[in-house]
């Protein structure tokens, strides 16, 4: 199967910078944002901040670079952070907090990435001599590995509450904000608003090529700006990316809604097909996890059957499938996913003794 008409569910990080967006990197204005600025990225960080309805926000190559200056400017060395067991920050970032910042993470499982106010109480370590000192709350929204859950306002904002009476500081990895605020029709500035700062990127689902923000206040974001230049993401003419991203703010927001469908319709042929089943029924937005049945095979088995047959998909554990929809897939690709999810789940049937045996 050539490449290029290869159907990737990986994830939405995949997407290309098309046409009109290349037009508008290749006329980008640029400085030098270290020296002082580039106006594309301040354009690009107005914006931001006025979305997310902060004073400032602060342009950087990647998430886990503003997720982790973030946690870094909340807490001081030797303190902890509250988070879900199953984010991001702790999970996929190499413990940066531990190795940059000499910062301990508390997880706290939840469930599909979503904590229990209740599950807080108790969390935060009495002040002595003993012990680390409780500092932050990280809360994130899309859920990543909670399948693209989106996080209930309502409990977000009771988390938050209970934090800021304790003392602690919120931070949000808001890497898909902009899903979550599609699907439930609220503006991306309410479901920012109970944080003291928030991470958003661009090159996700908004299909930008390169990079992320921070958005919080005018002297937290100052101090990120030392904070970006000491984990060595000061950019000079960033302008080139940020207008990749200007782009991808001004122009495909709305659209996260049809990746929404695109991924309903994914989880509806899972649910038709045999040996497959879906992880918590249907898809909050782009996201959409299912386990294989290990009678039929292991996760990574059934994603290679499926690339034979062009779609890629990623395996994320023995068991468990992922795919992600975004705006390099159309609908016409979708259909032919679901045909290939189900072809491949029947077809299991005659071959999935031997590979269980050589599994
Ligand atoms: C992708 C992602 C990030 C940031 O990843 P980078 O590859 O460093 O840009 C952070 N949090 C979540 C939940 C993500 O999905």
């Amino acid at each position: 199967m050539p490449i290029d008409s290869m159907i990737d569910l990986r994830s939405d990080t995949v997407t290309k910078p098309s046409a009109e967006m290349r037009a508008k990197i290749a006329a980008a204005e640029v400085g030098d944002a270290v020296i002082d600025v580039d106006p594309t990225v301040h354009k690009l960080e107005e914006l931001t901040a006025e979305l997310l309805g902060t004073e400032a926000a602060i342009y950087m190559p990647s998430g886990s670079m503003t997720n982790q200056i973030a946690i870094r400017l909340h807490c001081r060395p030797g303190d902890e952070f509250l988070c879900e067991a199953d984010c991001h920050v702790y999970n996929y970032e190499q413990a940066a907090f531990a190795q940059l910042s000499g910062l301990v993470a508390h997880c706290i499982q939840g469930v599909h990435g979503v904590l229990e106010p209740q599950q807080l109480i108790g969390k935060i370590r009495p002040d002595n001599d003993h012990m680390v000192r409780t500092q932050l709350v990280c809360l994130e929204n899309t859920h990543n590995r909670g399948g693209g859950k989106v996080q209930p306002q309502e409990k977000v904002k009771e988390i938050c509450r209970w934090a800021a009476e304790h003392g602690l500081r919120k931070h949000l990895d808001g890497a898909r904000l902009w899903n979550a605020a599609a699907a439930t029709g609220r503006p991306v500035r309410e479901l920012a608003a109970p944080f003291d700062s928030v991470s958003v990127c661009f090159s996700k689902g908004l299909g930008a090529p390169v990079g992320s923000a921070l958005a919080g206040s005018r002297d937290f974001i100052r101090d990120a700006k030392r904070a970006r230049k000491l984990f060595g993401g000061g950019m000079r003419q960033a302008g080139i990316i940020a207008a990749g991203a200007l782009y991808a703010l001004e122009h495909n927001r709305d659209r996260l809604l049809e990746d929404h469908e695109h991924a309903k319709l994914l989880a509806t042929a899972i649910d038709a097909s045999p040996h497959v089943q879906l992880v918590d029924g249907v898809p909050d937005t782009n996201i959409v996890l299912f386990d294989v049945d290990p009678a039929w095979g292991t996760a990574a088995q059934f994603v290679a059957t499926m690339e034979e047959q062009g779609v890629r998909a990623m395996a994320v554990s023995p068991e468990r499938v992922r795919l992600v929809t975004h705006l390099d897939v159309d609908r016409q690709q979708i259909d032919r996913a679901c045909e290939t999810i189900r072809s491949v789940a029947e077809a299991a049937r005659s071959t999935s003794a031997l590979r269980v045996e050589i599994g």
